[in-house]
């Protein structure tokens, strides 16, 4: 079987596609050995299992679940998910940031003490990232929640 290399979506280093245990992955880059492991769920979600935490995260995200919903937004505005991922681990909290009065760069907790962020992609529909610390990181469109 040929193998496909691609760019891996977090460090940017080539990778064999095959890598992201994806058949198909065309739309979102591949997540390399050193970085993690992605696995697709029945429900057409995906799971990345990081090798090591984000530079700089603020908190420990757990798994990370990226939503079917959540995907298929980021599959209409060409973006991948890391950077969205990256500026919730670091405490931008994206438009929640503006709805709180904590100190800028504070994460938003949610009433179930969860870590909050809201982000737009490029074509303006809107992406929530929720962590519950040490557990689950769920990248979700709002209709997902
Ligand atoms: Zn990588």
């Amino acid at each position: 079987m040929p193998t496909t290399l691609t760019n891996c979506g977090i460090c940017g280093k080539r990778t064999e596609a095959a890598d992201c245990e994806l058949i198909g992955d065309i739309w979102m880059p591949a997540t390399c050995m050193a970085c993690g492991r992605k696995r697709l769920l029945a429900d057409g979600g995906l799971v990345v299992q990081l090798s090591h935490p984000p530079e700089h995260a603020r908190f420990e995200l757990g798994e990370i679940q990226l939503r079917p919903g959540a995907l298929h937004v980021l599959t209409e505005s060409g973006e991948h998910y890391w950077p969205f991922i990256l500026r919730h681990a670091r405490g931008d909290s994206g438009n929640f940031a503006a709805r709180t009065t904590n100190r800028a760069g504070k994460a938003f907790l949610n009433g179930r003490g969860n870590i909050v962020s809201e982000y737009r992609t490029l074509l303006g529909k809107r992406v929530w990232v929720i962590t519950a610390p040490g557990t689950v990181t769920l990248l979700l469109a709002p209709g997902e929640y």
